[in-house]
């Protein structure tokens, strides 16, 4: 097992000089070395294939010895020094202060076939940055991360991947409901894996301790190695290389909005600076189609973080990375009109995305009330999301009865009545005499619809099962569910029993519609 190791965060950036494993302030510093916490007997229970090699690594490297120490953190990998990063944050709309990689652990970078990859153990024990908890990860929230990076990749949307899921044989305390009952659970590593897994918030964290020099390190840092083709530093780089954050956030956010991710806990320590999707704690994913949905019970009472509010949460956490960076720029117009255009890119990009949900590939004046007439009715009784786009592309301009087209998507179909009835009706309508504009025959759009509108995603309740079955020591339906999400605009008949509405037991289980922070 070879990896061509590269490093370049730790490399050309300071670390912390103090060694000791000790919670701390930690200034001056882009990270501090940690050494993971070594498992009790760990064993790998999953595995990607295509990670396994986009890092260079061959089929069969992940049966070995060391692959189990190296990616379960018994072993360090040679010619590397695994660390923490330090980083601040705003959550839930405050200051945080410093936060920092609590329960994450680099090992350090590959390159291979020019890609570069920062490996990164999640749940591989304390470091300074753990503040009052433990550094370890469980069983179910390895799992969702696990399942939820790679599903979303294949889905087309930006986010870091994962490349192996073990479980350490130690157990790990937590209170899963926050009621006073903790439990023992099984814990968990995931090694995830991104070009690299820099924060708004190791921004933030210089800026707001004045720290102007470090915050231009890491700027110039973050440019010469994800955005070469800004060109050198300078004032003009910097606010071109704001704009293309912006630009990175506004896109996955949009996708997100596409497949109906609710990511759960959008503060600036979990937002990427290459707009990848990170940090998979209690997201979800839509069911009933619902803009006020937010699967984390944290976030229950103001619902910050639901799915309605995510573009306008993608701009407020940019806000935050534009006064960090103000220092470099010292100029607020150029960076208050990228935000100004954040706005009216979202409005574009939203309805483009929402027209090719639809099949619309010529633009109409009336699309965008069309849409937003849509948006209301699905709302009107339980309509689940998925279920509704996929079948929609079976709707054709001759047909008369839209809802018997569509109507698996309703969870309670008695609704379909009065009212409820004729706004669907109307809209129908509408929307045949839309698709009578269009130039494409039936089969080609369903299939561009098709392209767009996923037939399977991971379900709240599908990634619950997963983890009901590996608690007993099954993983049998980790790899089923791993499988099927590699293709999911595919049809895959035999899979046809994951395609279907959230069963009426996972309306109000914990891990399911309700998931919170402990994990
Ligand atoms: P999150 O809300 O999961 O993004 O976490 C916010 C902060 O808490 C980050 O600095 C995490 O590293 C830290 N954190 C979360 N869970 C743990 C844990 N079990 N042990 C140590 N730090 C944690
Ligand atoms: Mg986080």
């Amino acid at each position: 097992m070879k990896l061509n190791i590269n490093n370049t965060f730790s490399e050309e950036l300071t670390a912390d000089p103090i060694l000791e494993n000790s919670r701390r302030q930690v200034k001056n510093a882009f990270f501090s070395y940690v050494t993971p916490k070594k498992t009790s007997s760990p064993e790998i229970i999953h595995v990607s294939e295509e990670m396994l090699q986009e890092i260079g690594l061959q089929h069969g490297d992940e049966n070995s010895e060391r692959f189990l120490k190296i990616f379960t953190g018994n072993e360090v990998l040679e010619n590397t020094a695994p660390y923490a990063m330090v980083y601040g944050g705003h959550q839930f709309g405050n200051w945080a202060g410093q936060l920092g990689d609590g329960r994450a652990i680099n090992l350090g970078e590959v390159v291979h076939n020019n890609k570069r990859w920062a490996l990164q153990l999640k749940g591989a024990g304390e470091t300074p940055y753990s503040r009052s908890a433990d550094g370890l990860a469980v069983l179910r929230s390895s799992i969702r991360e696990y399942l939820c990076s790679e599903a979303m990749y294949h889905l087309g949307v930006p986010t870091t991947r994962a490349l192996s899921l073990a479980i350490s044989g130690d157990k790990v305390l937590r209170d899963v409901l926050y009621d006073g009952n903790p439990g023992y659970e099984k814990g968990a590593i995931v090694c995830r894996v991104a070009p690299s897994f820099i924060r708004f918030g190791n921004f933030e964290i210089f800026a707001a301790r004045g720290d102007h020099e470090n915050l231009k390190k890491l700027a110039d840092y973050t440019i010469r190695h994800f955005y070469p083709h800004l060109g050198d530093p300078s004032k003009e780089t910097y606010i071109k290389f704001f704009d293309e954050v912006a630009k990175r956030t506004l896109e996955t956010v949009v996708h997100w909005q596409r497949v109906g991710f609710v990511h759960g806990v959008l503060n600036t320590d979990n937002m990427s600076i290459l707009g990848l999707t990170i940090d998979y704690g209690p997201y979800g994913w839509l069911e009933g189609f619902d803009f006020g949905w937010t699967p984390n019970t944290t976030d229950a009472v103001n619902k910050r973080y639901r799915f309605g509010n995510q573009p306008n949460v993608g701009l407020w956490n940019l806000y935050q990375l534009a006064n960090a960076i103000y220092p470099l720029v010292e100029e607020a117009k150029p960076l208050e009109s990228i935000l100004e255009s954040y706005k009216s890119d979202f409005e574009e990009k939203s309805l483009e995305m929402m027209r090719s949900k639809l099949g619309l590939f010529i633009n109409e004046d009336g699309d965008a009330k069309l849409i937003l007439e849509l948006e209301e009715n699905l709302e009107l009784s339980e309509t689940d999301m998925t279920i509704f786009f996929r079948n929609l592309s079976k709707f054709t301009p001759s047909d008369d009865d839209g809802i018997r087209i569509v109507q698996d998507s309703f969870y309670n179909p008695e609704d379909l009545k009065g009212e409820i009835e004729f706004k669907w009706k109307e809209w129908f309508q509408k929307y045949k005499k839309r698709l009578q504009l269009e130039m494409l025959g039936n089969d080609e759009r369903a299939k561009k619809m098709n392209a767009v509108n996923p037939k399977y995603v991971l379900r709240n309740y599908m990634a619950q099962l997963a983890i009901d079955e590996a608690d007993k020591g099954n993983y049998s339906l980790i790899n089923e569910l791993y499988t099927i999400l590699k293709n999911p605009y595919e049809e895959q008949s035999k899979h046809e029993k994951w395609f279907a509405k959230r069963p009426e037991w996972a309306r109000h289980k914990v891990g399911c519609s309700m998931l919170s922070c402990s994990s």
